[in-house]
């Protein structure tokens, strides 16, 4: 990791952010899916979903200075940032990297459990927005501020990701879907939930359906496996 070299102004909540782990894979969901990407984990989730598979992110972590995740950033020499987490949008600096990110030349992408606003992140970052499903544990979590409707929300670059645990699950994301015209505006991304409902099961019920959704799996979990960190 690099030596940290003291922020122009000194520390401050927007030039900081508490991070749980950088490292360089391949993007397993998403648009962007199998481009080579540094994910920036950043530490802290308001959410309990029932499927986490990262939940040693809910607390681990160290106080970076924005200047010094950018400097590991650039030792991967790779074109895609990510910022997930966690819940990336609990840190006001996490807004901030992904402008400069962005003013560097980066394409960046974040991924949001969906509860938190979003309407001021830079419109140059992909919007990854989760839906919690009732099946998660964390229905009615959705902040409703993020969605089309909403003259202040920008659909460019934003797409939306339900996590299918179930039937019910399935059903109720299209009716969420078609009912918030997310078809109409943004992508519609249906993930099935590891070891809940398989791809196959899902892809059948997307094409039996009439369904407009895309299916994705988590690219890393078939590359590597389910319970390797850091990928
Ligand atoms: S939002 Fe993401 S990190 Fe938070 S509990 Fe749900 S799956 Fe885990």
């Amino acid at each position: 990791m690099p030596a940290e070299t003291p922020e122009p102004h000194g520390p401050s909540i927007k030039n900081t952010l508490k991070i749980n782990e950088i490292f360089h894979s391949i993007q397993g969901e998403s648009s962007w899916v199998g481009f080579p990407t540094v994910f920036v984990r950043t530490s802290g989730c308001n959410l309990r979903c029932r499927y986490c598979d990262t939940t040693y992110a809910y607390y681990q972590g160290d106080l970076r200075s924005l200047k010094s995740i950018e400097s590991e950033i650039e030792g991967f020499g790779c074109r895609y940032v990510c910022l997930t987490g966690g819940e990336p949008l609990l840190q006001p600096g996490s807004f901030e990297l992904m402008s400069r990110l962005c003013d560097l030349g980066y394409n960046v992408s974040v991924e949001t459990g969906g509860s938190l606003d979003t309407t001021s992140i830079d419109v140059r970052v992909k919007k990854i927005i989760d839906v919690k499903t009732p099946d998660s544990g964390a229905a009615d979590s959705f902040d409703r501020v993020n969605l089309p409707s909403n003259p202040q929300f920008s659909v460019v670059n934003t797409e939306f990701k339900f996590v299918i645990c179930s039937e019910e699950d399935f059903y109720w994301a299209e009716k969420f879907a078609i009912e918030n015209q997310l078809y109409e505006h943004t992508q519609v991304l249906f993930s099935p939930a590891h070891q809940r409902v398989d791809a196959k099961w899902l892809a059948t019920k997307i094409l039996s359906s009439k369904s407009s959704a895309r299916l994705q799996t988590q690219l890393h979990k078939f590359i590597w496996s389910a319970h390797v960190r850091g990928v």
